[in-house]
């Protein structure tokens, strides 16, 4: 697909000064989505099989069907739907992994220096605001930003026209002078509909996978690529 090769090039850094916004997703944009991923895949799978005698490997396979349905979709997301389907107290199971929640390389620091610039810089994301309240614990990350939305408070998630139709009349911005970078091309699909100008994906959302090779849309590895422009930090 030509999209594929010419997305493929690196990205020659980004004109802020052409910028007023910037909209930033958190897990595998600025967290590692390892964290997600491990518990997800193996700790979920592990804690429901156990009490049904199952080993770590068949509990994903039964339940892979299960998640392929509910993915892109806000119960995707959902902890509620998950402990409900699962039976599981998932908010506590994760309690217990919170050590595993970290920052992406040099993602502070570019929220440092978005943070001395001009613009307006907005967390959007479909995490669960439970996981969100967890992860912002964890991580001092209310402090870079200013405004932070889970898609679950407009019930729907990022990937749906709606999402993007709510966030322009709650918190209006202008889609030719905003930059929106997340780890999910569906959800940049959906942005790219919407009309937002400039959008840019990751290499390497989860630092335990191999880097991405080709994408469909421009990609960075890491931040220092698009620092040059923003005002210096201490
Ligand atoms: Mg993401």
């Amino acid at each position: 697909m030509a999209l594929t090769v010419a997305s493929s090039l690196s990205v020659e850094g980004v004109d802020w000064s052409k910028l007023d916004t910037i909209l930033l997703d958190m897990d595998g944009t600025l967290l590692d989505l390892e964290f997600d991923n491990h518990f997800w895949g193996t700790v979920i799978p592990g804690e429901w099989g156990r009490p049904r005698g199952l080993d770590v490997k068949t509990s994903q396979e039964t339940l892979a069907p299960l998640f392929a349905d509910e993915r892109g979709k806000l119960n995707w997301y959902c902890l509620d739907f998950w402990g409900r389907t699962l039976e599981l107290d998932i908010p506590r199971i994760k309690a217990g992994y919170t050590e595993g929640i970290r920052w992406r390389p040099q993602a502070e620091t570019f929220l440092q220096h978005l943070q001395a610039s001009h613009l307006d810089v907005v967390m959007i994301t479909n995490a669960h605001p439970l996981t969100l309240d967890m992860k912002a614990e964890r991580l001092p990350m209310a402090q870079w930003f200013d405004a932070m939305i889970s898609s679950h408070q407009y019930g729907v998630p990022k990937e749906t026209p709606v999402f993007w139709d709510t966030l322009m009349t709650e918190r209006p911005f202008d889609p030719q002078r905003t930059l929106f970078i997340d780890d999910s091309e569906y959800v940049l699909d959906s942005a790219e509909e919407f009309g937002i100008a400039h959008l840019l994906t990751l290499r390497q959302p989860d630092s335990s996978l191999p880097v991405r090779l080709t994408t469909r849309f421009p990609a960075i590895l890491h931040f220092e690529e698009i620092l040059d422009g923003l005002p210096d930090i201490d």
